[in-house]
């Protein structure tokens, strides 16, 4: 569609798309922060929205001509507050950690304390990683997790107890567990802190009821929309009418200027699309593909961390066979399988080598797969991961991937995902 009119006035760049668009069919996607939109959601990325300022928030802008966009924002917020069940949200963050950066804007004075999961345990680098403004602006204590690979709800208490951070974060970008979000509510209630739940990789399960919500719980949800939501990439921020005001304005002025009205127009779409009921299938299907592919790593005979997942993803631990994260996740590359290292619980190796790869299923869920596959999908990495010397194992491995990736064609030849 768009690419056609690309085409005809930038060749090398439309060439490039092209290029990604081959690279994405040619891929089994496994990296957890990915997914697929659908048509709608990428066609309404790319309207004459972006041509619009509307600084401000619905009705209440600082340009004129915002009458059509008022009603296309006003319904992104109608449908993520219908979706999550809360009574404010914001859709304009650009990002999920510009999401996060603007409740901190509003709950924290620089200086004062937070308590966050420590990045190398799964936390995300906007949870106060030093090299992140949530590290240098805040004085950060964080938790992990225990041998086990779970949060240790006594230890975090204790550690909030020990410190008295203003404001607790409740959400990771690899963990594999449920999160009490019930349970960190009462130790921030113990100690007088505000509770974030940052739900941006679970997004589509809490939407779903897959997993426990933090609304009731959190004073403040935020979310990207573009990871299992399966929207355009952005954020959005969430809470109860008292702190709406203070919310908005740290979006906007206090932490970004223009809102992108294209994107919000395709957050809509995909919060609309994330309300059908066929939507918790999909949400089930993420879960049923993780703990499948989970289960053939282990009967495979490698460790899993926590020994599973009650989610969309996992981290497969090398420590045993004596591999790192970096080697296996390009020998995965050269079998056509991209997916991320990434540390495992007290890892002996550096954040750039680690002795894991964290593997999710929101992406191949999105292009079809089922369990049947993710037993071939665990295979070959077990293949790849315990036979990488055996070229005949190595080869026959790439095959199976690329078969896999045949069986489910993705936009220009899906049915479901047709866009370019
Ligand atoms: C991905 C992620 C973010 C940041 O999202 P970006 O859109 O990349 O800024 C924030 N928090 C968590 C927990 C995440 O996993």
């Amino acid at each position: 569609m768009e690419l056609n009119v690309i085409r005809n006035t930038d060749p090398e760049i439309a060439k490039l798309v092209e290029e990604e668009l081959s690279r994405q069919q040619n891929t089994i996607e496994l990296i957890a922060s990915e997914n697929f939109t659908s048509e709608a959601v990428m066609a309404a990325a790319g309207t004459v929205l972006t041509n619009k300022y509307a600084e401000g928030k619905p009705y209440k802008r600082f340009y004129n001509g915002c009458e059509i966009v008022d009603k296309i924002e006003s319904l992104a917020q109608e449908r993520v507050k219908k979706l999550f069940g809360v009574q404010h949200a914001n859709v304009q963050p650009h990002s999920g950690a510009q999401a996060n950066m603007a409740v901190f804007l509003y709950v924290l004075k620089p200086g004062d304390k937070i308590l966050g999961m420590d990045l190398s345990n799964g936390g995300h680098l906007s949870h106060g990683s030093p090299v992140n403004f949530s590290g240098m602006y805040f004085d950060v204590v964080s938790y992990g997790v225990n041998e086990n690979g779970y949060i240790d709800y006594d230890d975090v208490e204790k550690i909030a107890i020990e410190n008295k951070p203003k404001l607790i974060i409740a959400g990771a970008s690899n963990y594999p567990r449920i999160i009490d979000f019930k349970r960190f509510r009462q130790i921030a209630d113990k100690v007088g802190a505000f509770l974030l739940a940052d739900i941006a990789h679970i997004a589509a399960l809490v939407a779903t009821g897959l997993h426990p919500s933090p609304v009731g719980y959190a004073h403040f949800i935020t979310t990207t929309t573009h990871k299992t939501l399966r929207g355009p990439r952005g954020g959005v921020i969430m809470c109860d009418d008292e702190h709406a005001l203070g919310i908005d304005k740290a979006v906007f002025p206090g932490t970004q200027g223009g809102p992108l009205e294209h994107i919000i127009a395709a957050k809509a779409v995909a919060f609309g699309e994330a309300l059908k009921p066929e939507f918790k299938e999909y949400a089930q299907q993420v879960i049923n593909n993780a703990k499948t592919l989970a289960q053939t790593l282990i009967d495979n005979g490698l460790d899993v961390v926590s020994g599973g997942t009650d989610n969309h993803l996992l981290t497969l631990d090398l420590r045993k066979v004596g591999k790192t994260g970096k080697d296996v996740a390009n020998l995965l590359e050269e079998v056509h399988i991209t997916a991320n290292k990434n540390t495992v619980p007290n890892d002996p190796q550096s954040p750039f080598v680690t002795s894991g790869v964290r593997l999710g299923t929101a992406a191949v869920t999105t292009r079809g797969f089922t369990e049947e596959d993710m037993k071939i999908v665990g295979e070959i990495i077990s293949n790849v991961v315990k036979y990488s010397d055996d070229e005949t194992i190595f080869e026959k491995s790439k095959r199976m991937a690329l078969a896999l990736c045949e069986k489910y064609p993705l936009y220009s030849k899906g049915e479901k995902l047709r866009t370019i």
